[in-house]
């Protein structure tokens, strides 16, 4: 289906929880509280959003969170979209924390990739930036999650000045031995975390120039067809590449092709933008499949044209942990 813009929206990314088993700085703010399970998504409501979306032409989902492995029983809902008929792509979005255990499970049960969450390669500032100490079940679960076929693996590092904006030229390096894309992304500005965003703010040109500085000249890869977030590089005889996901100083809202649910059941047609439509309160007053298709379709036609950061009007209420990033 195509908005009313002429962008064919067919990517939907799907929050299967707002908690996590992490406490990233610039994602959650303190004391925020996670929802009862009662007020998420079910499980067959989750499914009806699929086929829905699916019956409009979705055909990639991505899952992701709060932190999408800790859902209760998150292997078997796995198994059940991947079955639902017109998805040719099934991926998540985690931490990684526990995939050492979930990685081959999840992949038999008909996830194809993951993208995995990691800002430093030093211990102490993994700690300083998650407020966990667990940088070494993340690292076993990306290396699990290459071994069952998870791949390509996709490594996500927000970029935060004053925590970790050196780090970036050791993750950098990792793809000169790895085939993995390590991508680094601009910070953005949520809900109460949109101040510490400001502050911590480091553009992509800044980060592109710190890995030539250290590592050598960024080659633009062939086939940025702009259908991705991220433009690629590759460092001079690398295995992996390197992507910049600029969000903030050059949004690619133009090429979006992306819709949102929360894990609270609200359909979010921009990630930076608060306007959402309410599904969970139809699903639960017995709506059909064509209401409930109408509704995704009617979002559809009303997603906006881009962001509004540029004219400094920030989303204001829900954290990047209850959006799903
Ligand atoms: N827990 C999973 C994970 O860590 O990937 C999935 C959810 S998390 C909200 C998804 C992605 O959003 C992560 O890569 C995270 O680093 C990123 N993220 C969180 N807050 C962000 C922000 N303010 N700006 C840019 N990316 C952010």
């Amino acid at each position: 289906m195509r908005d009313s813009f002429g962008r064919r929206i067919h990517y939907l990314r799907l929050s299967l929880t707002d908690a996590c088993n992490l406490r990233c700085v610039y994602c959650l703010p303190e004391g925020i509280r996670f929802r009862p399970s009662a007020e998420l998504l079910q499980d067959d409501e989750v499914l009806a959003i699929v086929r829905a979306a699916a019956s409009l032409g979705i055909d990639k989902v991505r899952l992701t969170g709060g932190e999408p492995t800790v859902r209760a029983g998150v292997v078997e809902l796995v198994r059940a979209i991947a079955a639902v008929p017109g998805l040719d792509d099934l991926s998540m979005t985690t931490n990684g924390l526990l995939l050492r255990e979930l990685a081959e499970p999840l992949a038999r049960a008909g996830l194809r990739r993951v993208n995995i969450s990691l800002d430093t390669l030093d211990r102490q500032k993994f700690f300083c930036l998650t407020r966990r100490d667990r940088f070494d079940d993340v690292w076993a679960g990306i290396e699990a999650a290459e071994a069952a076929g998870l791949g390509p693996i996709k490594i996500n590092t927000v970029v935060v000045r004053g925590h970790n904006e050196e780090d970036v030229v050791g993750l950098a390096r990792l793809t000169l031995e790895r085939g993995w894309d390590v991508r680094f992304i601009e910070l953005m500005p949520l809900g109460r975390l949109s101040e510490f965003a400001a502050d911590g703010f480091v553009p992509s040109s800044e980060t592109k120039a710190r890995i030539e500085a250290a590592l050598g000249p960024l080659l633009l890869e062939p086939g940025n067809d702009g259908q991705e977030a991220a433009c690629y590089y590759r460092l001079a005889g690398a295995r992996g590449r390197i992507g910049l996901i600029s969000s903030v100083t050059a949004p690619f809202c133009q090429r979006c092709n992306r819709l949102r649910v929360t894990a609270d059941g609200r359909l979010r047609l921009c990630l930076l933008q608060d306007a959402e439509v309410d599904l969970l309160t139809p699903l639960r007053s017995g709506c059909s499949f064509e209401e409930l298709r109408e509704l995704i379709a009617e979002g559809i036609r009303h997603k906006p044209s881009g962001h509004r950061l540029a004219e400094a009007i920030h989303p204001q209420a829900r954290a990047m942990s209850q959006v799903g990033g």
